[in-house]
């Protein structure tokens, strides 16, 4: 039987109105029980920035508006990640998502709003943001690393907002909005022109007075193509003028093998050059290593090719799989599907006799751990179709963000093991070093 917890002051949300109503209850009353449950799983934050969030200018942890300490002087208790769920008013109760049960004397809930998703035809069936949470905005920050556009539903304030800090974050953004004119409740035509002008003049496409009638794989096409053409150039232009195409031959495909032309192998000019990058990098203490500049060809073992240390005995690889060639595959229900079916696509793959050697079977949760301490978990799957000495993995997996509910926790995120470091990468071309070398672990499953 659980227990029900007891409170005079009980607020539910921890935002801006949530705080307001703390600082003027202890205004009046310094001693008698207050408690702040709220359904977000972080210390309280502002949603104003959010939008700095998704441009990475700020981070979540250095926006937070009160801490512990804070309530702990004011005596508050202070529950995070616990959402109300239900409410007997007759009987002064709630009830929240766990099952806990509190009494309360007062109640007041500054539970805010949530954004309203319009009734856009295939619009649930493509990836979309909101942005009215820490977690919305950490999600969004993160989708920037996959993709170069963004279309902005509304120029409201808060589509204004976002467009301007993803555009600063690298995106190129197009905002969509129905009315004739941005910021329709706060300026006039007038102050909007000039408004939208700046926003053109720092790059961001302006559909004005246009609706979004369908979200679907034409209408993204169609403006991908124009932001990557021209606003003359979508997909109907392209429809109409037609594209070339032509069956590839194995010789242009592979035409390393079928063409004669001179591949040079000795570049004499590239001593001189680290010289030149010395003379740089070298007063800033950057020593640029001279091996990388020499003219011929050299093989130089990458770091993980060093790694001698004892049981880290497995090269980690990864390679494409072929069911999911873009990231954002990982979230269509039937690649998903398919992958789970095909051994390869979740399971890191094992020579059949390394693996036995150490006592595992197929499906065992292996633990692997780089030289720098680095770990991922994921399920073995033995092969003979591998090197006895090669893990591999396929890559654009171990999605954690809440956003991609599809792909979430499934599979393994290869680049945890690698280092973004000066060492990992060569100088000249700045190359990372892909691979890694690893200690197995068997991991017990409960
Ligand atoms: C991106 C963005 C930018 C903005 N910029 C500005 C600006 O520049 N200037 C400005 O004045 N305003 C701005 N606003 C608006 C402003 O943030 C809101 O008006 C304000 O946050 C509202 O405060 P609130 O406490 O009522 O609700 P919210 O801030 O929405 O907080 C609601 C709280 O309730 C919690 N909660 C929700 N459901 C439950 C539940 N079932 N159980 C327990 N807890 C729950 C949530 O976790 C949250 O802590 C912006 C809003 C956004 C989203």
């Amino acid at each position: 039987m659980t227990v029900m917890e007891q409170t005079k002051y009980l607020i539910a949300g921890s935002s801006h109105a949530a705080l307001s109503a703390l600082n003027s209850i202890r205004m009046l009353d310094l001693d008698s029980s207050l408690t702040l449950i709220t359904k977000d799983e972080r210390l309280p934050y502002s949603p104003t920035v959010l939008p700095y969030i998704v441009s990475g200018k700020s981070k979540p942890e250095k926006v937070q508006l009160r801490d512990d300490a804070f309530f702990a002087k004011n005596k508050v208790n202070f529950i995070s990640g616990a959402g109300l769920s239900s409410l007997d008013a007759d009987n002064s109760k709630v009830t929240l998502q766990d099952g806990q049960e509190w009494q309360y004397e007062k109640l007041l809930l500054a539970t805010g709003a949530s954004p309203t998703i319009p009734t856009i035809p295939g619009l649930m069936g493509t990836s979309f943001y909101v942005l009215r949470t820490m977690d919305d905005a950490v999600n969004l920050n993160a989708a920037l690393n996959n993709v170069k556009s963004a279309v902005v539903l509304g120029g409201g304030l808060i589509g204004m907002h976002a467009a301007e800090n993803l555009i600063k974050a690298g995106a190129q953004v197009t905002i969509i909005e129905m009315r004739p004119q941005v910021l329709p409740g706060y300026f006039d035509q007038q102050a909007a022109k000039i408004i939208e002008k700046i926003f053109a003049d720092i790059g961001v496409t302006m559909r004005i007075g246009d609706t979004v009638i369908g979200a679907a794989q034409e209408e993204i096409c169609d403006a991908d193509l124009k932001i990557n053409f021209g606003d003359d150039r979508g997909l109907e232009w392209f429809k109409k003028e037609g594209v070339v195409t032509w069956p590839k031959t194995p010789q242009e495909v592979y035409w390393r093998a079928f063409t004669d032309a001179r591949v040079p192998i000795y570049w004499e000019w590239m001593p001189e050059l680290r010289e030149k990058i010395q003379a740089i990098s070298g007063p800033v203490g950057l020593d640029v290593p001279k091996d990388y500049y020499s003219a011929l060809a050299e093989f130089l073992p990458c770091q993980s090719h060093e790694c001698k240390k004892e049981g880290f005995d497995f090269y980690t690889f990864y390679y494409r799989d072929t069911l999911h060639t873009n990231s954002f595959t990982m979230e269509n229900a039937w690649l998903d599907e398919a992958a789970q079916l095909d051994p390869y696509s979740y399971n890191i793959a094992m020579n059949t006799d390394s693996g036995r050697a150490r006592g595992l079977v197929d499906g065992d949760v292996i633990e692997l751990e780089s030289e720098k301490g680095r770990k991922v978990t994921g399920r073995v799957h033995l092969t003979e179709a591998i090197h006895p000495e090669g893990l591999g993995m396929a890559a654009l997996c171990g999605h954690w963000a809440k956003g991609m509910p599809m792909a979430k926790g499934k599979g393994v995120f290869y680049n945890e093991l690698l280092e973004l470091d000066w060492e990992s990468v060569n100088p000249v071309n700045l190359t990372l070093d892909l691979c890694s070398k690893v200690k197995v672990t068997r991991v017990e499953e409960n």
